[in-house]
């Protein structure tokens, strides 16, 4: 993807995690105008990268004001394990989609083992994948979870292929087996 192609994707999320819809899309309008103006592709990327700049650091102020969970959503169960304490993941993540509705109640550990599982697969991350085999290989985690958690996993990804952000392969078989070793320990458990 070109430069200039991938700025403006990484302005626009930024600017629809920030405002409103409607705004939104008066701000998107506004650059597009602004951008078309600019003979040069060096004056167009300077101007994307000012207001990357500008629009982080308010994506940064306004996630430091995210209020905090009230106790009654902290008190639902982890759908991962049954823990009576959770917090709310955001499948489709806030970063890249704003912030939505998309979540799913998981406890601290069962949480870090979907981005784990997300990050061994999609970002080929050699260190989730150590610590992914060595969750598996413990037996200290309930099949059950593993289960619910790649079952998540999946319908995240299927979405995420079907719009293209994410390779397919990254979902075959061989891949995930090369990656986590996960189908032989579902399939070893199954027979449990
Ligand atoms: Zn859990
Ligand atoms: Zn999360």
């Amino acid at each position: 993807m070109p430069e200039e192609t991938a700025l403006m994707e990484r302005l626009h999320a930024l600017i629809r995690y920030l405002y409103r819809p409607r705004l939104a899309d008066k701000i998107v309008a506004a650059f597009a105008e602004a951008l078309a103006e600019k003979p040069t592709e060096s004056e167009r990327l300077a101007i994307l990268a000012h207001w990357l700049d500008y629009y982080q650091a308010k994506r940064y102020h306004k996630q430091m004001r995210r209020r905090r969970a009230s106790d009654l959503e902290r008190m639902t169960v982890c759908t991962g394990c049954g823990y009576p304490v959770s917090q709310r993941h955001h499948l489709l993540d806030i970063a890249t989609h704003g912030e939505n509705p998309v979540t799913v109640h998981l406890c601290a550990n069962c949480h870090e083992l979907h981005h784990l599982m997300y990050n061994a697969l999609v970002r080929d991350s050699l260190y989730s994948q150590k610590l992914i085999r060595h969750i598996l290989a413990s037996g200290q985690i309930k099949a059950v979870t593993i289960r619910q958690i790649y079952h998540w996993l999946r319908a995240i990804l299927l979405y995420e292929i079907d719009n293209g952000w994410v390779e397919p392969y990254k979902l075959s078989d061989l891949w995930i087996e090369e990656k986590l070793g996960l189908l032989e320990y579902l399939a070893r458990t199954e027979a449990v």
